[in-house]
């Protein structure tokens, strides 16, 4: 059966696929394991050049993958080049992190003691249609850096950068069989990568309920599995703050990717003294995010993946909301930019919506911001806007988030670790925290007794 993948924007194919069974996926595996002895036997100078090369070749094609991503997610296209910057850049790290991810030497009686990080061997990869190549590059990169070999399995929706990325690895001299790309169903490909016994671990990203699943089925083999799930996270606002700051800048940690961003800020908690001027001035900021073709520079949103996630989104939406924006005319999956007024227990401040809206909460004091972002499912990321030090770093210690920001919206870095607590999962990609979950730490001891 074939896979027609979709402009979201035009609503047009862009292009067809054939969709991977569980006889590929089985041939995949098979290939990655025969790939492993070798890889894991490259030297760290060598596999850190080969990653290096793979960079670079990302830094040469970025307006050509930064097209693709813009076409099949319907992004625009500067922050898809930000997007395919970032992926050069996340391979980049990770050649540099080959020879610096150490073992330790440990003080023992009769002899030496020493741990290595080992590969794991076949690693399964399983990404979501939001960031499809900045995800998949977050988990590629530590899990080739370790010596580990790959099955990606892109999100259906968006296959289109992966398979390209495939090519510039073949490219770039990471020998076949090292990463294979998979185009075919979660239910099938996904879960086949789960429950195979030759996949040793599962990086999966995508919605908690999904995760859930991947978790049970990882069960049987016991399978390591790192889970970087959906989020509802709080962006707490606090009447010392640069309002004007806080307000200019939170729309776009909702409204960006269209609000189809796991560490969307969507619960926008303000304190009461500054509500009403708060919202005055974020829904003047809202009303001036430019909505339109993703193709444009000046576009800053573009429209949602699909037809039957826009339902999805709209049956959140009461039937007059604080503001909601314009859209486009004509075909392409397009939703308005909208702000709700809500109450914490509200289904809009309690589920992930994964669309441009934003609920906006009334706080009393500092226990109550507190308390309102903790009541939450998720524990992904979230903001904090206040001018005293010391609350910020009261209320970032309190909140039960993986990532956090003071003062900015912005959690995500090649370099420092992201991932969540709660049900928004567990395990952390980026940094040299990553480099942990793609390895597994061996003790050996050396007996030196004569
Ligand atoms: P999804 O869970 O529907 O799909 C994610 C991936 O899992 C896709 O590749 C899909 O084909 C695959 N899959 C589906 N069923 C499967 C199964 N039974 N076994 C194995 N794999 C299966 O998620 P989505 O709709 O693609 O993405 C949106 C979700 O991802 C949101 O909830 C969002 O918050 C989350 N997300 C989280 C992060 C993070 O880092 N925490 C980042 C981006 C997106």
């Amino acid at each position: 059966m074939s896979l027609v993948v979709v402009n979201p924007a035009t609503a047009e194919p862009i292009a067809e696929l054939e969709r991977a069974g569980v006889e590929e996926t089985d041939a995949a595996v098979a290939s990655a394991k025969a790939a492993y002895p070798a890889w894991r036997a490259v030297s760290p100078q060598d596999r850190a050049r080969l990653l290096r090369r793979l960079a670079a070749l990302v830094e040469e094609h970025a307006e050509e993958l930064a097209r693709i991503e813009s076409q099949n997610v319907g992004k625009p296209i500067a922050g898809a080049r930000g997007e395919v910057g970032m992926v050069a850049q996340v391979f980049h790290f990770y050649a540099g992190a080959i020879d610096k991810h150490y073992g330790e030497t440990i003080p023992v009686a009769g002899g030496v003691d020493v741990t290595f990080r080992e590969p794991l061997g076949v690693v399964g990869l399983i990404v979501p249609w939001n960031f499809p190549l900045n995800i998949a590059s977050w988990k590629l990169g530590p899990a080739l850096a370790c010596g580990n070999t790959v099955v990606l399995k892109p999100a259906e929706l968006t296959p289109l950068s992966a398979l390209r990325l495939a090519e510039l690895i073949l490219e770039a001299g990471i020998p076949e069989g090292v990463v294979n790309v998979l185009v075919g169903k979660g239910s099938v490909v996904g879960q086949r990568l789960v429950e195979h016994p030759d996949v040793a671990k599962i990086g999966f990203t995508g919605s908690t309920e999904v995760g859930r699943s991947v978790m049970e089925g990882a069960a049987g083999t016991i399978k390591r599995v790192t889970l970087e799930l959906g989020g509802k996270s709080a962006n707490v606002v606090f009447a010392d703050a640069d309002l004007e700051r806080a307000a200019a800048a939170a729309p776009y940690a909702v409204f960006d990717n269209a609000g189809q961003d796991c560490c969307a800020r969507s619960r926008i908690l303000v304190q009461r003294g500054a509500y009403d001027r708060f919202a005055e001035l974020l829904v003047a900021a809202t009303g001036n995010v430019r909505v339109g073709d993703p193709a444009d520079e000046a576009t800053e949103m573009g429209p949602l993946i699909s037809a039957a996630h826009r339902e999805t989104v709209a049956g959140f939406v009461p039937d007059e909301p604080l503001f909601r924006g314009d859209v486009p005319d004509g075909p392409g999956f397009w939703f308005p930019c909208t702000l709700v007024e809500a109450a914490p227990a509200d289904r809009i401040a309690q589920e992930e919506v994964f669309g441009p809206v934003a609920a906006l909460i009334p706080f009393d004091d500092e226990a109550d911001a507190v308390r309102i972002a903790n009541d939450s499912p998720y524990g992904l990321s979230g903001s904090i806007w206040t001018r005293d030090g010391a609350r910020a770093l009261r209320v970032a210690r309190a909140v039960e988030t993986g990532v956090l920001s003071v003062n900015s919206n912005s959690s995500v870095r090649a370099h420092t670790p992201f991932g969540g607590m709660k049900q928004s999962g567990f395990g952390r990609e980026l940094g040299m925290e990553a480099m942990n979950g793609y390895s597994e730490v061996k003790n050996v001891f050396i007996s030196t007794e004569v």
